[in-house]
């Protein structure tokens, strides 16, 4: 198999997206539907990063036992759509504490590359168990309710931690989005990642991003719905001061949504 440079990719911003979902995790289509709308908006690299196995079941992770099929099916688009679209074996790796990019389990699969996100925090009574923050709204204020007593300031600490946690140990190449906290914690309490220390805890994720050296994800996929990039637009110039590799990703969960927000991010951008 050929080596993916990820920085030969990187430098021409419209060539890619590099995180998408499909039938393996929780995306809404097959793996060749998202093939297909690729190349119909001109993309030349796709890169596929179904949500990780986890040491427990959940409703939108890839469970082990499809893993091989997973890579199959990378195999067999490849051979297919080859000359027309070159396709990556990626993954989206969560962060548990004990569990992570940083996993053997990972180091011994095929991948091309790996993203690090924070999906999960653990439960504040200490009893081991992690809780999924980043789906909808309401599924995150019921949790508030039910397992953070209403506490979001802890929640969003906790995620920040987690967050500096992964990037210590690393094993992974692509941050992503960065902030997504931002969004759920948002609703919850109006006005909260505007709050200084709010805003302390992500720039002291950036900077923990730029002495590691990954590469930053700029994740469009709440842009339409919700006008919310992640990291938030007002980290752009910061990151670009500090000279941050960017990577400019739909995380599409349904074709249709393959390109959603890109070009806008690389005109703001100036890719
Ligand atoms: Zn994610
Ligand atoms: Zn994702």
């Amino acid at each position: 198999m050929k080596v993916m440079n990820l920085n030969e990719i990187l430098a021409d911003a419209r060539s890619y997206n590099l995180h998408t979902h499909t039938q393996f995790c929780d995306g809404h289509a097959q793996m060749e539907e998202f093939v297909k709308a690729a190349i119909e908006h001109g993309i030349t690299r796709l890169g596929f990063t179904p949500h990780s196995p986890l040491p427990f079941h959940t409703p939108c992770n890839m469970e082990k036992e499809k893993v091989e099929a997973y890579f199959a099916e990378v195999t067999r688009m490849r051979r297919e759509y080859c000359g027309k679209i070159e396709i990556y074996a990626g993954m989206e790796v969560d962060f548990l504490d004990e569990w992570g990019p940083r996993s053997e389990y990972f180091a011994e699969l095929p991948l091309d590359y790996k993203i690090g996100s924070v999906h999960f925090v653990p439960t504040p009574d200490g009893s081991g168990e992690y809780v999924d923050i980043d789906g909808k709204p309401e599924r995150f204020t019921e949790n508030m309710h039910k397992v953070f007593d209403d506490d979001v300031e802890w929640v969003v600490r906790k995620y920040y931690e987690q967050a500096l946690k992964m990037i210590e140990r690393g094993g992974f190449e692509i941050i992503g989005h960065l902030d997504k906290v931002g969004y759920n914690a948002s609703v919850f309490r109006r006005g909260i990642d505007r709050e200084p220390w709010y805003d302390t805890l992500v720039k002291r994720e950036i900077e923990g991003v730029m002495d590691m050296g990954y590469i930053v994800e700029v994740n469009t996929k709440s842009w339409e719905n919700h006008g919310r990039m992640f990291p938030d637009e007002r980290y752009w110039d910061l990151l670009r001061r500090w000279g941050a590799t960017l990577v400019i990703n739909s995380d599409a969960h349904y074709p249709e949504l393959i390109n959603a927000g890109r070009e806008y991010a690389m005109r703001e951008l100036g890719l």
